[in-house]
């Protein structure tokens, strides 16, 4: 629904909010906020409130500092865990702006608004219905995170193997106070790992709506004496954590992806949608899987895609098609991780799905076969070609295309390289355990 001030300012007085955080992403999409009292509630929302874009990862040079936060009056949500006799806090999530009011460039959240404006020129809306899964650690006396996993159930266990049912819980309250619709909540396949789902929605509140997620998981996992963590694989030889992103385009109120006469019920857009999906896959792989680690989980075996190809049911394939259709058709992309910004990784999805639709690509056949115990021959007869196989190759690839440069825009596609190649080269000089386990002794 769509929040007004005097409604904010009702909620204020009658939960007792006495401080308001003002928060935003920097460009990997972590969170980070400012806290202001609630009687400076008109200036916050008048976008008064000034910081200093110089100390934001990927933000504005030292001489071009002053940048401003424009809240999110939809946003506005008291957070449960703050709640006390007489005392809450709440929170906004902003957009930013430059000292003359129009949007500020390098934030990515005006980098997604821009991708929505130009999706909604061509008369589609965007829904997403993100999958964030995450695992749950032991940490010491003092927080730390240690290398102990939580517990080791399965898939779908209950307690008593699932020892993560209580955390979950909280997770799934604090959440739903905060506007949050659950569908599902669930242990995942691998140990200490879990998922809880909620309802898609717009593509600007489903990427809020994930990093809210993230920070409420986090905060409510530490109320327990654990650590959540939404890197992409934490622990070899078993499943790393996803980010499956399901996304439709709407026009004039309906599934612009359905159609009841084809054979598959999926339209001639959706069809289009997809090709443009695998036509940029490679190109924008360097912003759905941003790190070092994203790599690690994209290998044959565990869930997680390797290779380019798309099916209707096939969980070995990068694109599937999930079995519901009319207003719930939608296309679900399974390379993704939790470690992405999920303003940009909406963004180029839904930018290449579009480049899709307006050259009017054809998709390739469907891939139905298990493609993981296929042979390099097997696949190669298919066409069926790799994700980068790492992060390097995922920024070599974002330089080569085009979809990164135009989606991101200047400021932000420059300041992303940049870091991401830092990344790789500190990452590419480190000397890891691996390389001693394997080569001190031998050599
Ligand atoms: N964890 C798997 C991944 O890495 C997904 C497993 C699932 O949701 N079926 O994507
Ligand atoms: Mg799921
Ligand atoms: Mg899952
Ligand atoms: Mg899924």
């Amino acid at each position: 629904g769509t929040l007004t001030l005097e409604t904010i300012q009702e909620i204020i007085t009658q939960k007792s909010v006495e401080l308001l955080h003002l928060q935003f992403v920097d460009i990997e999409g972590i969170l980070k906020h400012v806290t202001v009292t609630a009687e400076q509630l008109e200036d916050v929302v008048e976008g008064k409130m000034m910081f200093d874009g110089s100390s934001i990862k990927g933000f504005s040079p030292i001489n071009k500092s002053d940048l401003y936060l424009q809240p999110d009056l939809n946003t506005f949500a008291v957070l449960p865990w703050t709640v006390e006799e007489g005392y809450a806090e709440a929170r906004f999530l902003c957009s930013v702006a430059n000292p003359d009011g129009t949007l500020f460039e390098g934030d990515t959240r005006n980098v997604l608004k821009n991708v929505i404006d130009k999706v909604a020129d061509k008369g589609y809306t965007i829904s997403v219905g993100p999958e964030l899964e995450f695992f749950l650690f032991e940490a010491d006396e003092k927080g730390t995170p240690t290398a102990v996993l939580h517990d080791n159930a399965g898939y779908f266990e209950p307690s008593p193997k699932d020892l993560g049912e209580r955390v979950r819980l909280e997770i799934y309250r604090a959440l739903k106070a905060m506007g949050f619709t659950i569908e599902a909540s669930h242990h995942e396949v691998a140990e200490g790992q879990h998922e809880i789902n909620f309802k898609y929605a717009s593509a600007l509140e489903a990427a809020d709506k994930s990093t809210t997620y993230k920070w409420v998981v986090k905060t409510i996992a530490k109320k327990f004496g654990l650590h959540a963590t939404f890197m992409p694989k934490p622990v070899f030889g078993i499943n790393g954590s996803g980010m499956h992103v399901n996304m439709s385009f709407f026009k004039d109120g309906e599934n612009a992806f359905y159609d009841a006469n084809d054979k598959a019920q999926l339209s001639q857009t959706a069809y289009q949608f997809i090709a443009g999906l695998m036509e940029n896959i490679k190109s924008f792989t360097a912003i759905t899987n941003p790190l070092v680690n994203s790599y690690k989980r994209l290998v044959p075996g565990y869930e997680a895609p390797c290779y380019i190809a798309w099916s209707a049911s096939n969980r070995s394939a990068l694109i599937r098609i999930p079995a519901k259709r009319g207003v719930a058709t939608r296309v679900e992309l399974r390379c993704p991780d939790p470690s992405a910004n999920p303003y940009l990784a909406f963004a180029v999805i839904a930018a290449a799905g579009l480049k899709g639709i307006e050259q009017g690509l054809e998709a390739p056949a469907p891939v139905d076969a298990d493609i993981f115990h296929m042979s390099e021959a097997e696949r190669k007869a298919y066409g069926i070609e790799n994700l980068p196989g790492s992060l390097e190759a995922s920024v070599e690839a974002l330089q080569e295309g085009t979809i990164g440069r135009e989606t991101l825009g200047e400021h932000v596609y420059g300041e992303y390289v940049a870091l991401k190649k830092a990344e790789w080269d500190s990452y590419r000089t480190a000397v890891h355990t691996w390389e001693l386990v394997n080569y001190q002794a031998k050599f």
